[in-house]
């Protein structure tokens, strides 16, 4: 039978470098606490990535993760920080954490597809227990990974939609890859210029190339949208468009 180390080692797909220390549950606060350590001699610089010998470890750390049986579950760890020659003393990228992110990839995963269901950002905010600005934080890190894989991509049907919060007295443009369900852009307001905006983020990606626009926003902003639509495809293929179910 597996001990619950090795059982948390494989839930969580940490390298061969990384052990489950220990694991703490607590009745009271339902919650689960895994500790973890680093077991390599070597790390790699987040700079150059080369290959450095480890110097010392970092502050202890704490990352919320997915619920383990509806119990919050909480990563600890002191990061290896590695002593490059070129860069000096630099901190190790935690392989479940994007850097300066106090949750797990797999939770701010799970959080953009909870935003995607969502009719709102405090509908998603009140689910995942958080506020609205650390759940648009996590929307834009997403963002951030996304641009990054995503420059020789094809997206075939780009969804343009608009999230509400403060009582729909504010509002998010987004602009989705509605057929891999993924959040490619985040702008502020519903306005004509923050469609603008996020047409114009297009033009970093030379090789987006798309069937259909489908636009989920208020039948007012339609007009004003189509009209900036139109005079982007001026400048680029023109696409279709079609109502999305819903609008
Ligand atoms: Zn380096």
């Amino acid at each position: 039978m597996q001990s619950l180390s090795s059982h948390y080692h494989q839930l969580l797909g940490l390298p061969s470098n990384w052990e489950v220390e220990n694991v703490n549950l607590s009745m009271s606060s339902r919650q689960v606490e895994i500790r973890l350590a680093f077991t390599g001699k070597q790390g790699e610089c987040p700079i150059c990535g080369q290959s450095c010998l480890i110097y010392d470890h970092a502050a202890e750390q704490r990352w919320l993760h997915l619920d383990t049986m509806q119990f919050e579950t909480i990563l600890v760890a002191r990061l290896p920080r590695c002593q490059c020659k070129e860069h000096g003393v630099k901190t190790v990228q935690a392989p479940w954490a994007a850097r300066h992110s106090r949750f797990t990839l797999l939770f701010e995963s799970f959080a953009v597809e909870l935003l995607l269901h969502c009719a709102n950002i405090k509908a998603a905010s009140r689910l995942l227990r958080l506020n609205w600005h650390t759940v648009n934080q996590i929307m834009r890190r997403a963002v951030q990974r996304g641009l990054v894989r995503r420059k020789a991509e094809t997206v075939e049907y780009l969804g343009i939609d608009e999230k509400s919060f403060k009582a729909g007295q504010h509002y998010v443009t987004t602009l989705t890859d509605l057929g891999e369900r993924r959040v490619l852009e985040v702008v502020e307001h519903r306005t004509t210029e923050a469609t603008k905006e996020l047409l114009a983020s297009l033009n970093d990606r030379p090789a987006v190339a798309m069937e259909t626009i489908a636009m989920m926003v208020s039948v007012s902003m339609i007009v004003s949208r189509l009209v900036n639509l139109l005079i982007f495809s001026a400048f680029w293929s023109p696409p279709r468009y079609r109502p999305w179910p819903g609008c």
